[in-house]
């Protein structure tokens, strides 16, 4: 089967040309939180385009002025923060990485081996896995360390408890090498989302709060893929009780269907920006058209309940997906609210991935992906982890009949 030349959306399905339809059991690219074609949506940005279209972001706009507030009461921070948008995620994490140098005048950043934070030279330096190679050289003064992985131990350790002592101690450690007071900030996204669902086991992320403290350093948590109900909270700092300095976000905020993203900076913190200012911004930073799309997004959150559905389908998710560990070729299911991964091997007792990393996709990764389409679901995956992160409003019954064609094509590929 070719690949589908998709024309339309709505709710959790995608139809193409000829009229078939697939399952989005991964909201696009774990984006499109509120379903396709959301009517609300729709709406806001139909009339946004017939009443100002542009609005220079230098100038001040109603819907942008209204959004920046409406996610200042969404940060974890009592006192709010500040909002600076940009058109993309990786864009946000450019801009946080010029605040953080700025706010500090440190100059190194910190991030882990396994994330993504963005294609752009700045964003691509902190990623951690191949898609930064294109990029490289690309910026300076960015350093990687080991986040716990406790299904593939960097640590060699057997227990997750153990697996977080260890990773904060490798942290130390390589802050130690780099000179701490060198170091402006540690960027972390804190659910590693493309490369694999990752949860960190309990008391690392405050662990790392707490080395942040000890020395001086801002934690920016990357919000791109975990922000706007994808773990159950408005951001994951609120769902794991720990707080960064800064927050990136886009997909969610307007759940996908335009572009917008930003960084929320806490308030103490930016108020520095009114002494030092900081020229920076894009043409289409806060477009009226996203800002309007963001806000009929962030109504809809609300009067749908959707950010407490997260916990609901954490639970379903659970359910329906745990059962497939007993699959040969299931090495490991894990997940936190609508967010799970399922990471497929080729022998569970080995763990060699069933599509290896830093290559093209085998030919069973390929052949999966071909017959989940045939049988009407589209499923994203990032080397031999798939990720199930459906529209927030996705049914019970439609998230069936995706695992459930899941596990035939897990059965079919078995062979291959
Ligand atoms: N950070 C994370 C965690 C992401 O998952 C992504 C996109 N997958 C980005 C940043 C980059 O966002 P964008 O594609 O909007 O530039």
């Amino acid at each position: 089967m070719d690949p589908p030349l998709l024309v339309r959306g709505e709710g959790s399905w995608l139809y193409d040309a000829e009229g078939r339809r697939y399952l989005d059991l991964s909201s696009g690219l774990v984006a499109v939180n509120l379903g396709h074609a959301h009517p609300r949506l729709v709406q806001a940005i139909a009339q946004q385009a017939a009443t100002l279209a542009y609005a220079a972001p230098s100038l001040f706009h109603d819907k942008r002025a209204l959004l920046a507030k409406a996610l200042s009461d969404l940060a974890p921070w009592p006192e709010g923060g500040r909002v600076f948008f940009t058109p993309s995620g990786a864009e946000a994490n450019e801009d946080a990485l010029k605040f953080v140098r700025h706010l500090t005048g440190r100059f190194k950043v910190l991030a882990a081996y396994r994330s993504f934070h963005g294609a752009t030279h700045g964003a691509a330096a902190l990623t951690g896995e191949n898609r930064r190679f294109p990029a490289e050289p690309a910026i300076p003064g960015v350093v990687h360390f080991f986040a716990p992985y406790p299904y593939r131990s960097p640590f060699y350790t057997q227990d997750p408890k153990e697996e977080a002592q260890r990773a904060l101690e490798h942290l130390e450690r390589v802050l130690l090498h780099e000179d701490p007071g060198r170091v402006a900030a540690i960027f972390l996204e804190p659910v590693v989302g493309s490369n694999g669902v990752i949860v960190y086991p309990e008391g690392y992320l405050e662990g790392v709060r707490e080395i942040c403290d000890r020395h001086g350093i801002l934690l920016v948590f990357d919000e791109v893929m975990t922000g706007f109900g994808r773990v159950g909270e408005a951001f994951a700092a609120q769902r794991f009780g720990v707080v960064p300095d800064l927050i990136t976000f886009a997909k969610g905020v307007a759940s996908a269907c335009v572009p917008l993203g930003g960084v929320l900076v806490r308030e103490g913190l930016a108020r520095r920006f009114d002494d030092t200012p900081l020229p920076t911004g894009h043409t289409y930073s806060g477009h009226p058209l996203a800002v309007a799309a963001g806000l009929a997004a962030l109504e809809a959150y609300q009067e749908e309940g959707l950010f407490a559905r997260a916990y609901r389908l954490e639970a379903v998710l659970r359910d329906l997906l745990k059962p497939l560990e007993a699959h040969p070729l299931v090495g490991e299911v894990r997940g936190v609210g609508a967010f799970s991964g399922v990471e497929l091997v080729r022998d569970c007792r080995t763990k060699e991935p069933l599509s290896p990393w830093h290559a093209p996709p085998s030919p069973a990764m390929k052949a999966l992906h071909k017959a989940l389409l045939e049988r009407g679901v589209y499923l994203f995956a990032k080397h031999n982890v798939l990720l199930l992160a459906p529209p927030l409003t996705v049914g019970e019954e439609e998230l069936a009949f995706g695992v459930e064609a899941l596990k035939r094509v897990l059965d079919e590929v078995s062979s291959l």
